[in-house]
């Protein structure tokens, strides 16, 4: 029996071809836990059992403060486990303990208590302005209803802030869901399941199958009982999911890749600019979508900046995740570290200049895990692969610009428009850059820094509609308009009736 199983119509189960799979521990190669491996016939089974409670069960139907009262439940049960929770998290996925704890765990019960809050507060009907065609105004009204059976797809990078980012707005609303996670990472979000399981979320409101995109993926894509797809991951697989919802006109969310410019500019402190600059790239060793690895750099500060992220990335401790005192772990497989070695060729090749890392850790404590040291690239041409595509590792592309507006039109260059980054002290002069970047966040002297509140997503090729805030959450909704007639029940005051009728 697998360790981790399927969670379907409110029980585990094993999947119907009995098939499990292997998740490891990044840092050292070792088994963490067995999985069920679902397919498309599980798929299917937790399609029709989040229709059911969509169509037939009390979901929908609570109001918003009583679904509200349930997804503060679900946060509760979040915090009271954030020790294990923080710890799988770094164990499967190869993040530090200090991002799980800080990141990982408290966003994603922020996001259940954020999204509990809109339950609760968010208008579920509002008025329209009132029809007048006729003696008398008809009132009109909007009705905030939820979707139905929302299929979501998640990436590796966060698993249980990615999950939380696409459960906690669906059931919110009112939607059931099919949640599908990344198969290297999917434990945290079958844990989700057990604490929604714990605190009585209704039978098949919440099904998280794990198993591959392939499979499990592409069904909760193209099944016709699915309204909705949210789908996080690379830009080239949100296509596909966007072609595959197409023929049953699905409703489709996309949040998908990004190469992030990080602008600096001539006034800044440096060492502030180094530090923030590196902090957008290497998080997480550059696994994040809005990622900054491309540093466009105002000529007058280059050397000196350069100077100090090289210091500074030199003494980033790599080692074991579970320790306080790593600063950064290994990438998340085996796969992704061929990825950067790759790309870290071509960059090479394409006569870019290493200016540190570009290897992996030499050390008995790295032998067997997927560790990579911090890499900078300086001497980067924009069209350059190592600054168009994205890497998802631990590589800065640094860019010499001459002056403002060449660093505006550089950070524009990209298909991708996730995020971006203006260090700059004059923060009058940030804001009109800001304006004139083609992305959907903007930090200035910041990165990373994303909240239940606020909007999140991407620009260009870097998505479809967004996630978090109302917004977010009105992604999940839809908007039902009632036209009540308020000219009683005389035919000749219906002056609309002429279109047809001449007398
Ligand atoms: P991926 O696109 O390979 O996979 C994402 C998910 O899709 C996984 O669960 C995978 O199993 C599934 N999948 C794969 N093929 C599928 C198919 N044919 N049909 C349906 N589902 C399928 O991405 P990844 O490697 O897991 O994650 C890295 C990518 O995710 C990067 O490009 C990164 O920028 C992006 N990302 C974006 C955001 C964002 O919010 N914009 C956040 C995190 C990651
Ligand atoms: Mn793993």
């Amino acid at each position: 029996m697998a360790d981790y199983q399927l969670f379907i119509d409110g029980e585990w189960s094993e999947a119907a071809s009995g098939e499990t799979y292997t998740t490891y521990n990044p840092a050292n190669g070792e088994k963490i836990a067995e999985v069920s491996k679902g397919g498309r016939a599980d798929a299917i089974r937790a399609i029709e059992a989040a229709r059911k409670a969509f169509d037939e069960g009390p979901w929908p139907r609570m109001t918003g403060a009583e679904r509200g009262a349930v997804l503060r439940e679900i946060a509760s049960g979040i915090t009271a486990k954030q020790q294990e929770l923080a710890q799988l998290e770094s164990m499967d996925s190869g993040g530090t303990i200090r991002k799980a704890m800080l990141a990982d765990v408290a966003g994603c019960a922020g996001t259940f208590l954020k999204f509990a809050e809109y339950a609760e507060t968010v208008a579920e009907v509002e008025e329209l302005p009132p029809v007048v065609m006729g003696p008398q105004p008809s009132p009109n009204y909007l009705r905030w209803e939820p979707i139905g059976v929302c299929g979501q797809i998640t990436p590796w990078n966060f698993p249980l802030v990615m999950a939380a980012w696409k459960m906690a707005p669906a059931l919110a609303a009112g939607n059931t869901v099919v949640l599908k996670p990344a198969s290297i990472t999917s434990l945290t979000a079958l844990e989700l399941a057990r604490v929604c399981s714990d605190v009585g979320l209704p039978r098949g409101v919440l099904n998280v199958v794990s198993g591959p995109g392939s499979t499990v993926g592409e069904e909760i894509a193209s099944n016709r009982l699915v309204d909705k797809v949210a789908f996080t991951g690379s830009t080239e697989v949100g296509a596909r999911v966007m072609q595959l919802a197409a023929p049953t006109v699905k409703k489709v969310t996309l949040e998908l890749g990004g190469k992030s410019p990080a602008i600096v500019m001539d006034d800044v402190n440096l060492d502030l600019a180094a530090k923030g600059v590196l902090f957008g790239t290497f998080m997480h060793n550059g696994q994040v979508c809005e990622s900054g690895t491309r540093a466009i750099v105002l000529e007058s500060v280059h050397d000196e900046l350069l100077a100090k992220m090289k210091e500074l990335a030199m003494g980033i401790k790599l080692g074991d995740p579970a320790e306080f005192s790593t600063d950064q772990g290994p990438l998340v497989s085996a796969a992704q570290l061929d990825t950067v070695e790759r790309y870290v060729e071509i960059g090479k090749g394409e006569g870019a200049t290493l200016v540190c890392g570009g290897k992996r850790p030499k050390g008995d404590e790295f032998a067997n895990g997927y560790f990579y040291e911090p890499t900078i690239f300086c001497d980067v041409d924009n069209n350059m692969k190592i600054a168009q595509e994205e890497i998802f590792g631990p590589v800065l592309s640094v860019i010499k610009v001459k002056d403002e507006e060449e660093a505006i039109r550089v950070a524009n260059d990209s298909i991708y428009g996730l995020a971006g980054a203006v260090w700059c002290a004059d923060t009058e002069r940030a804001k009109g850059i800001a304006d004139r970047l083609r992305t959907g966040t903007v930090w200035i002297n910041e990165h990373h820094i994303l909240g239940p509140d606020h909007p999140f997503g991407g620009y260009k090729q870097s998505g479809v509609g967004s996630e978090l805030g109302v917004w977010g959450y009105n992604e999940y909704r839809l908007k039902k308009r009632v036209h009540v007639d308020g000219l009683g029940q005389d035919p000749s005051a219906h002056l609309a009736f002429a279109m047809l009728f001449s007398s």
